[in-house]
């Protein structure tokens, strides 16, 4: 199950919340409201410093033309 980070709304207290979808509801664990909003930025540390994939954007770096995107053959980044 993914993990997601929350935060109150009525505490304003963060926390992270194993859920069974990105749609499941959750509570605060500091004070049990479920007035708590999902936090979209940080899924996890290491997702949030991943960097980003450049063949994703039409610039993969293994072809040497910038702007080409990644025709996927031995691509690291794809
Ligand atoms: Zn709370």
């Amino acid at each position: 199950m993914p993990i997601f980070e929350y935060r109150c709304k009525k505490c304003g207290t963060l926390f992270e919340a194993l859920v069974p979808n990105a749609d499941a509801k959750t509570a605060c664990e500091a004070c049990g409201s479920k007035q708590v909003e999902k936090q979209l930025s940080t899924f996890s540390p290491a997702v949030a410093t991943t960097p980003k994939n450049p063949c994703s954007t039409g610039g993969c770096p293994s072809t040497g033309k910038a702007g080409t995107g990644c025709s996927g053959g031995g691509c690291p980044f794809s």
